[in-house]
């Protein structure tokens, strides 16, 4: 949970100022393209500064102040590079707590809360409607496994589960765990939102617990040891603020997808049958990477598959540049969004690259997004995806 800004003094003035994370911060100098401003609030340096500002009562909210602090893509890049051990996005996100305590946030999110509240789901939808996805290709499959008692469960997500353009993500695990004769369950509308945007907006309102709780107990109920996620934000939510919220560690083992399949690989129970041939590159999501830590099992899947020639960016893993997708400035602000996409999709070009893939929707998403305005053309997929592709289960 967010920490409170009046708590975070010490870790402010841990900065020194030296700027060396303005370098590679992309909402500073990714976002604008090569002409565009650089204003200081919006980099990570003169994000702490006006933090710092909040937490002495020294400044009050204004716009622009609360459009820069909640532009920021909670990418942590700067986290990684600072030489004084600054967390700037805990700082960042203390902030929008601090700020949503004023009632200051960015229009888009003024009713965040209550739509969650309300529907259970980040885009305001019925939870009836959870279960779109499978309607194209895998309903009879999914019938079956709705609320049924498992060792397995697989967390689907809000972006997969209502958004007609990632479908295609969950419908391909699905049909990998049908594939490996896998015993799993689906909560279907039980499942409500992992509670990601509570977080990023800084809200830990009562409501927001609920939600962890909730779908922890869920899990309990179907008798579930092991959680799948494709969605890292749902996955980071899971291990890193739940058991917190919970009071304590959570009786579940928990794996982004490209662990579990990494390890069913390794105990030779996934054989491809087919050559993908490729010149692929990979899209690290920040919230697996620099947030969880995990680069190597997506690459060790990626380079499994025959027929790949896998391309790494010059900037990979804790370097890696943001999609610009993340940390809710998508939906407060997506010329920042679209901005950084397009750049990012700029290095896999300018790397000779014909396939981009990714394992988070909210990096494919906004990817794509970027490529429908840029002209360019290079096909963009997620992983799962692929894999399906490659074992011939399409
Ligand atoms: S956050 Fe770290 S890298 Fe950035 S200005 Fe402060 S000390 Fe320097
Ligand atoms: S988390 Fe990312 S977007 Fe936010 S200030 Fe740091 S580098 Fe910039």
């Amino acid at each position: 949970m967010a920490s409170k800004l009046k708590d975070l003094k010490i870790d402010i003035l841990k900065c020194a100022r030296c700027g060396t994370c303005r370098s590679i911060c992309p909402t500073l100098n990714d976002a604008w393209g090569e002409d565009g401003p650089t204003w200081e609030t919006t980099g990570p340096r003169g994000r702490i500064l006006m933090s710092y500002g909040l937490q002495q009562n020294k400044l009050k909210p204004s716009k622009k102040m609360v459009q820069d602090i909640f532009n920021c893509l909670i990418c942590n890049r700067c986290v990684e590079i600072c030489p004084s051990g600054v967390d700037t996005t805990k700082i960042i996100q203390a902030s929008r707590k601090d700020l949503l305590d004023q009632n200051a946030v960015p229009i888009e999110l003024s009713k965040l809360h209550e739509i969650l509240e309300k529907n259970k789901n980040i885009y305001g939808l019925d939870q009836e409607d959870r279960l779109l996805w499978t309607e194209m290709n895998v309903e009879d499959i999914i019938e079956d496994r709705i609320l049924k008692k498992a060792e397995v469960a697989f967390f689907v997500g809000c972006q997969g589960s209502f958004r007609g353009s990632l479908f295609g993500i969950p419908e391909a695990v699905v049909l990998l765990l049908e594939n490996l004769k896998i015993d799993y369950t689906i909560l279907g509308e039980e499942e409500w939102c992992c509670g990601s945007p509570f977080y990023l907006v800084g809200d830990d309102s009562e409501t927001a617990r609920e939600f962890a709780i909730h779908n922890i107990e869920k899990m309990l109920e179907f008798g579930v040891k092991k959680i799948i996620f494709t969605c890292p934000g749902c996955y980071r939510v899971w291990k890193h603020v739940y058991p917190d919220l919970y009071g304590k560690e959570l009786p579940f083992e928990l794996y982004h997808s490209t662990e579990f399949i990494k390890k069913l690989i390794k105990e030779g129970k996934i054989k491809f049958n087919k050559e993908i041939k490729k010149k692929v590159g990979y899209q690290d999501p920040c919230e697996l990477g620099r947030h969880c830590k995990i680069y190597e099992e997506p690459r060790t899947i990626i380079k499994k598959i025959p027929g790949i020639i896998f391309k790494e960016l010059k900037e990979n893993r804790k370097d890696s540049l943001c999609c610009g997708g993340g940390g809710l400035a998508k939906v407060t602000d997506n010329q920042i969004s679209l901005g950084v996409g397009s750049k990012k999709l700029k290095d896999f070009l300018e790397n000779d690259i014909d396939m981009i893939l990714t394992c988070c929707p909210a990096c494919y998403q906004n990817l794509i997004d970027a490529l429908e305005i840029s002209g360019e053309d290079i096909e963009i997929l997620d992983l799962h995806e692929l894999l399906i592709k490659a074992l011939d289960l399409e």
